[in-house]
């Protein structure tokens, strides 16, 4: 039989004004209806409504971890630098890091993510092929001083991730493992009740090749991705892909000089020869590992250098300064063009093979027009690098982008051989031969995942979990009077006999509508009110989220939620 909660035992003090520091709905809710409280910066204290709902992701996590066939361990979050060190990401990490020091000057860090040591475990523990396939997973405190640590628990500096890894002999059975993964983490975040897009990320400092996010949409939310209108698409912005489609070009009038004084910028030389600036193409010049490269976009669009890094990673891209101009008079600053140049020529995927432009003509004032791609200039190498923007044609469908924000609740990748080579990760082949195991990475912000779900379901009287995920299934309310408070116990205890999960509110000297607020703030999802018709034994029941109400007695109310709960 469950437990009973009181609301007059119960330590959640709610609060009508939202805290002074709180930026997004997840942060206000969480803290009035007294879910967390603020420890220090990024740091929270989870009170115990809270911690019910984040040992309800848990389990969630938990169980569908446990039905790929993942095992649950728990390593320490205190760990050595050495495999850090060995791995390259002591450094890689920067200030996200928390090192620390022990008592004799070893150093040591507060782990952010564990690749290293997962390794080294395996290392110690599977020594052949038939060790293998293995799947790990814990849900453990994971640290990282991050630079902006707002918006609640959305972004901790300490917070709870779900981290698994995989481990195989073969990239046919990585990309099973990271299939299991997926499929996985759509039976969690559906059973979490998350509206949630799966989108293609580019890998960062992991390393690695196949990856994706996980999004959920939401006005909180940190990262930018594209969604196709009917389905077919979402990506987050850094990953868009534009399709390249060669044309015809040989109607194309011959390219011809024009003279064009004073218009060094795209808006000057639209302007004054009446183009759209969709018909120019802008080169812009950086230096990818000190050499001179030149970037050709559309004139309307604006190249994203964070992108085109990530393209080059690791090359180091910078943009050019006025000395390195010097000694080279090809290059007339505002009037680059691809034709006759002698750098590398990097293309957005419109500048395709057959399309026209009006570009620089490398000589001051002068511009060139029907200038033709494959006929005039030659593209070194296609890569996405413009900004993406709304409207944007999907490259599944062709319909419109939008551009939304979301928070980033999952994280799955292919990575490959990078930590099973800096530690030496082989086993025993089937031929008698060491085979380097490759593997896979998979994360969940499961204290992230509460506020997430938070910003996707409140409303404006509250937080309203859904079942699954609710600190209680049934929040009963004694209105007031004696025979009302009663009647409340007694349908609780009713309630929780048959299994239910309640919380019952029977404060004395607190005042019905103070009651009603706090039960729509703390948002489980059946709301049941000792009220009016208390003496004839008729209880009102109301959805939290619809709004329903309905009355009845204490036999069909039991019968209902017992039904919703067992359903
Ligand atoms: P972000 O881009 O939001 O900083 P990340 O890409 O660095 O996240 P991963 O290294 O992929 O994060 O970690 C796996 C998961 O852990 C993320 O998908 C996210 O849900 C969660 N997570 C990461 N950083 C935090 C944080 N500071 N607070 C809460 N959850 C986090
Ligand atoms: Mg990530």
């Amino acid at each position: 039989m469950s437990q009973v909660q009181r609301m007059s035992r119960l330590m959640a003090k709610t609060l009508r004004d939202d805290p002074a520091d709180a930026e997004t709905l997840s942060h206000k809710l969480l803290v009035r209806a007294g879910y967390v409280r603020r420890t220090s910066a990024g740091l929270w204290s989870w009170l115990p409504l809270g911690k019910k709902v984040l040992d309800n992701i848990s389990r969630v996590v938990r169980e569908e971890m446990d039905a790929i066939g993942a095992q649950e361990v728990l390593l320490p979050a205190l760990l050595p630098k050495e495999p850090y060190e060995a791995s390259g990401r002591w450094d890689e990490y920067g200030d996200l890091l928390f090192r620390l020091k022990d008592r004799k000057g070893g150093e040591y860090l507060l782990g952010p993510t564990h690749e290293e040591i997962f390794t080294l475990v395996v290392k110690d523990q599977c020594t052949s092929y038939k060790d293998l396939p293995v799947m790990l997973y814990q849900i453990q405190t994971k640290y990282r001083d991050e630079a902006r640590p707002r918006s609640g628990v959305l972004r901790g500096r300490e917070f709870q991730m779900k981290d698994s890894y995989s481990f195989d002999t073969t990239d046919e059975g990585l990309a099973e493992s990271y299939a299991l993964h997926r499929v996985a983490y759509q039976k969690i975040f559906a059973r979490l009740g998350l509206d949630y897009r799966i989108v293609s990320a580019i890998s960062g400092a992991m390393g690695g090749s196949a990856s994706e996010e996980f999004l959920a949409p939401a006005a909180a939310g940190e990262d930018t991705f594209v969604d196709c209108p009917n389905g077919d698409y979402a990506a987050n912005t850094e990953a868009v892909t534009f399709a390249l489609t060669p044309v015809d070009g040989a109607a194309h009038g011959a390219l011809e000089e024009l003279d064009t004084p004073d218009t060094p910028t795209i808006e000057t030389l639209a302007a004054f020869l009446g183009v759209p600036a969709s018909a120019t193409l802008k080169n812009l010049l950086v230096k990818v590992d000190g050499e001179i490269t030149a970037v050709g976009v559309p004139g309307d669009r604006e190249v994203d250098l964070g992108k085109l890094g990530e393209h080059l990673a690791p090359a180091v891209v910078e943009l050019v300064t006025a000395e390195d101009f010097e000694g080279r008079p090809e290059l007339v600053r505002g009037y680059v063009g691809p034709q006759g140049l002698k750098v590398r020529y990097i293309a957005d995927p419109r500048v395709a093979p057959g399309t026209a432009w009006v570009t620089g003509a490398n000589k001051a004032d002068t511009h060139a027009r029907n200038v033709v791609c494959g006929r005039d200039f030659e593209v070194d190498e296609y890569l996405d690098v413009v900004v993406v923007e709304e409207g944007d044609p999907c490259p599944v469908c062709g319909a419109g982008l939008k551009l939304g924000r979301a928070i980033e609740i999952g994280h799955i990748f292919q990575l490959g051989r990078k930590y099973a080579d800096t530690f030496q990760l082989d086993v025993l082949g089937q031929q008698g031969k060491p085979v380097r195991v490759t593997m896979g990475s998979y994360g969940i912000g499961v204290s992230r995942a509460v506020a997430a779900l938070a910003e996707q379901t409140a409303d404006e009287q509250g937080l309203c979990w859904p079942r699954e995920i609710a600190p209680a299934d049934v929040h009963v309310v004694a209105a007031g009077k004696a025979l009302q408070t009663e009647l409340a116990v007694d349908v609780a205890e009713q309630l929780a006999a048959a299994g239910l999960r309640v919380l019952v509110d029977e404060r004395a000297g607190v005042s019905p509508g103070v009651k009603f607020t706090d039960a729509e703030l703390i948002g489980v999802p059946q709301i049941l009110v000792a009220g009016r018709r208390s003496a004839e034994g008729v209880l009102e029941l109301k959805d939290r989220r619809t709004g329903e109400r309905e009355e009845l007695t204490v036999a069909e109310a039991i019968e209902r939620l017992t039904a919703t709960v067992t359903a």
